[in-house]
């Protein structure tokens, strides 16, 4: 079966991570722009930031033959960087139109301040004049709370519902979210926001409709091999294939092609691996004989 991870961080991750996502059936991935770890001091940083999840990281899944895409945003921690803030907001006019971003995001609360607020607003009324969907993280701290605010800034924003992708729902607030229109990401974690027998349960009374799940595997403790792992516990709880590959392939698939910038169709086809290619005079191989998948027809 076919995988889809639609939140996954892989400019933090290694060529084995690559590997061993493919062998585990993953063929498209979308890497939300984010937090680095640290605050940036420079809106030039974003760019370049930008340009390597639209160029060199889009290359380098290639490679491995797995689709990328990405969403872009200012991340909810660094719209309290007052300095850096609005540049990044002019740069996001700009760079949304691009190949590949099918998306805004990811946007939303973290300590749910006022200039958080301000930019989420902002850049759902960028969504709306590019025509893209929406990611929205929801916080670690006061989950539910975040996720009511954040539905309702939504609202507010007169948005389409159905481009609106609410992630790292637990117990608490996936209620929240199938009531609205919203679809409902689920970023299955080693240790903390959800695990596989969490979103067996969870699947199980709520089924398998707008439920998207996803390793948010980045630069912490996390494991992006997580969406083949839950897909397989689905399975050994009972579930069945189709509801699995709706949640772990059809699903993200019809969200992120709201974009108009995912094919269905072409993102249906192996993507054919030639590690003789180049980007910008770069290879992944160090030394390695290039892999050349032959090309059928
Ligand atoms: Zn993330």
């Amino acid at each position: 079966m076919k995988m889809f991870d639609p939140h996954i961080h892989m400019s933090s991750r290694t060529t084995d991570d690559y590997q061993a996502m493919q062998r585990a059936g993953i063929a498209a991935i979308v890497e939300p722009a984010f937090w680095m770890g640290q605050p940036r001091t420079h809106v030039g940083t974003f760019e370049d930031y930008f340009l390597s999840l639209l160029g060199w990281e889009r290359f380098r899944a290639g490679q491995f033959g797995i689709r990328h895409y990405c969403t872009l945003g200012l991340n909810p921690k660094e719209t309290n960087s007052a300095d850096i803030a609005d540049g990044v907001i002019e740069l996001l006019d700009r760079y949304l139109d691009k190949e590949g971003v099918v998306a805004v995001g990811e946007i939303g609360f973290d300590d749910e301040t006022e200039a958080e607020e301000r930019y989420f607003l902002l850049q759902l009324e960028l969504a709306i004049k590019h025509d893209l969907p929406v990611l929205i993280h929801t916080p670690h701290r006061d989950k539910k709370n975040g996720t009511i605010r954040s539905l309702a800034l939504v609202r507010e924003s007169g948005i389409d519902e159905n481009l609106v992708l609410i992630d790292h729902n637990t117990e608490e607030t996936l209620p929240l979210v199938l009531e609205s229109g919203c679809w409902a990401g689920h970023s299955i974690y080693p240790n903390t926001k959800m695990s596989e027998p969490r979103m067996v349960a969870l699947v199980q009374q709520y089924g398998s409709e707008r439920i998207i799940i996803n390793s948010a595997a980045d630069w912490g403790i996390s494991d992006p091999l997580k969406v083949p792992k839950t897909a397989q516990a689905f399975r050994e709880a009972g579930i069945s294939e189709e509801a699995i590959e709706t949640i772990v392939w059809r699903n993200p698939v019809r969200f992120f092609a709201q974009s108009g910038k995912l094919d269905i169709e072409e993102t249906e086809s192996e993507l054919p691996v030639d590690q003789r290619k180049q980007w910008e005079g770069n290879s992944v191989l160090r030394g390695q004989q290039p892999r050349v998948d032959e090309l059928e027809n």
